[in-house]
């Protein structure tokens, strides 16, 4: 086996399945990652399809199971804030098998699922040669480098050049934080959107997270700016969200994002490779993509003995149709948020949905989330080689 020493950038979804796949293969990898330890928050995140035979594989399935989030009620707010109560996840486009989990929880059951790793907190790749330079420790040789640093990964810019080249950007910022249980819910979601901006709260168990989003045309602020451009986009709005946006402000958990998409012609590059949003960020499948992709990648390399190119070139071959159908139907679902159209249509949507008998609402959403499952399930996992099993 050659190519043995491999360096992750990003303790996120795709780190930790890929470091836990090629530990499990008889590799070595090194995460590094930029936030001084491990990130909390995070909304809910869906993991489906395939990914859920790979997170079988790994023995984590009853893990995420004891902590699906299993929403059984979802209020409605309508713009001029009257609350409407429904049964069942509403506003969900999981179907039976989907597991919803917090993002952290899930981050954390990963993380224990690796085991004991070398993980490099507070740090950052700064320039890939035959050495690997970083912002604070000193060079250190790797045979490998992988990005799994996220929509906006580092690893991406140092090697194949600026962000704009292959984000496809959809004008949608959000963020999302930790709350104390101030609407009072329970495995229940509330949902206020109007106009491109949207609230959401949902709880479960102990946990509560607050999301905003706004659909706009406005440039991307710097991180510095990201709370006040949220606190002035929404000034003004009644209800609960004056409240919410002053638990953002003083929210140490922020996370911020937009929702985009990577779309790139290769995803390697030299002794560099992507997974995860790095490579092929898709919203609503991102991380089921992000897990797959790892765990591929991983198989790729040992199977090509760690000759990188070889296994490059073949984790793309093996999973680029699977992940540019999840990335189309992503992307179509994108349209259903607009900062257009009158909050008098958005309210009568609303009540139609409320008058609609609960088996209606179920039939004409079915081939949506028909589509998603297939789509989910697009790519199939080779039989797991026996020395594999027993490592
Ligand atoms: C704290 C957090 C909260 C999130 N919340 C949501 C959410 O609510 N809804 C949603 O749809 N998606 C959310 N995401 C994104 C979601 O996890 C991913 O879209 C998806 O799971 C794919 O995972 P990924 O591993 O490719 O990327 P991510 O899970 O985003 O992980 C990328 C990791 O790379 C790290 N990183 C970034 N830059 C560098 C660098 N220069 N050097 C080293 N490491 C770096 C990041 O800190 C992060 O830990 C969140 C991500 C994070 C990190």
């Amino acid at each position: 086996m050659v190519n043995r020493r491999i360096l992750i950038s990003g303790a996120g979804i795709a780190g930790f399945t890929l470091a836990y796949w090629l530990k499990k293969r008889g590799f070595l990898p090194t995460i590094v990652e930029k936030y001084p330890g491990a990130r909390k928050g995070g909304y809910k995140v869906d993991v489906r399809g395939t990914a859920l035979d790979v997170i079988k594989r790994m023995g984590i399935y009853q893990d995420l199971l004891d902590v699906n989030v299993n929403l059984t009620s979802s209020k409605l707010v309508t713009p001029n804030f009257k609350i409407l109560e429904f049964e069942g996840d509403i506003l969900g486009h999981v179907s039976e098998d989907d597991i919803e989990i917090n993002r952290w929880d899930l981050a954390e059951i990963l993380k224990k699922a690796v085991g004991d790793i070398e993980i490099i907190y507070g740090d950052s790749i700064t320039k890939i040669e035959e050495m690997v330079h970083f912002e604070k420790m000193a060079p250190r040789a790797f045979d490998v480098v992988v990005g799994a640093d996220g929509l906006f990964s580092n690893v991406r810019r140092l090697v194949f050049g600026e962000d704009s080249k292959f984000l496809r950007n959809y004008g949608i910022h959000f963020c999302v934080f930790p709350i104390d249980n101030m609407f009072n819910l329970d495995r229940c979601e509330i949902v206020y959107m109007d106009k491109g901006k949207l609230v959401a709260a949902y709880a479960v168990n102990e946990h509560s997270y607050a999301c905003l989003a706004i659909k706009s045309k406005k440039e991307a602020p710097s991180s510095e700016e990201l709370k006040s451009f949220f606190e002035k986009e929404y000034a003004g709005l009644g209800w609960e969200i004056p409240t919410l946006i002053k638990e953002m402000q003083s929210s140490k958990d922020c996370y911020f994002n937009a929702i985009a998409q990577v779309r790139m012609p290769a995803w390697s590059k030299g002794k560099a490779v992507l997974v995860g949003d790095a490579a092929y960020a898709a919203s609503a499948m991102g991380t089921s993509l992000a897990i797959v992709g790892a765990y591929v990648l991983a198989e790729e390399i040992e199977e090509a003995s760690g000759d990188c190119s070889v296994a490059f070139s073949n984790y793309e071959k093996s999973i680029r149709k699977f992940v540019e159908e999840a990335q189309d139907l992503a992307e179509s679902n994108q349209e259903l948020f607009s900062e257009e159209g009158s909050s008098f249509r958005t309210m009568l949507q609303f009540y139609l949905i409320k008058l609609m008998p609960r088996k209606f609402i179920q039939f004409i959403t079915k081939k949506g989330r028909e589509k998603m499952k297939r789509v989910a399930r697009g790519y199939k996992l080779e039989p797991l080689q026996s020395h594999t099993k027993s490592l």
